[in-house]
C-alpha cells in the first residue's frame, strides 16, 4: 500500500484536549491515535470517527467508521497476511 498521507499528533494539544473533556491523558492520547488510524484506514476525513465524539466510549470506532475500514480491500487484505503470519508464528514457539 503507497504511504500518500498521514498525521502529526502534538502532545501538548492533545494534553490540552485532555484537560478539557476531563479524560485521562493516556487514553485520550490512545483515542487520538484510533481517530487518525480511522482517517487513514477509512480514507476520510468526515467526523465523527470514534465514539468518543459523539459522548460515549473511548478508543471504540463508530458504525460508519468501521463500515469505513471494511470496506478498505486493501487494508483487509493486509490484516489477514498478518494475521496469517502471526498464527506461523506463535506456533512454531
Ligand atoms: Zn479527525
Amino acid at each position: 500500500m503507497p504511504v500518500t498521507a498521514g498525521s502529526l499528533i502534538y502532545i501538548e494539544t492533545n494534553r490540552d484536549g485532555a484537560a478539557e473533556n476531563a479524560a485521562d491523558v493516556a487514553a485520550f492520547e490512545q483515542d487520538t491515535v484510533v481517530h487518525e488510524v480511522g482517517h487513514a484506514v477509512g480514507r476520510s476525513g468526515d467526523h465523527p470517527v470514534t465514539l468518543f465524539e459523539e459522548g460515549g466510549a473511548l478508543s471504540r470506532y463508530t458504525a460508519s467508521y468501521l463500515n469505513k475500514i471494511r470496506s478498505n480491500q486493501q487494508a483487509v487484505e493486509l490484516a489477514r497476511k498478518q494475521v496469517g503470519k502471526c498464527v506461523i508464528k506463535c506456533s512454531q514457539s
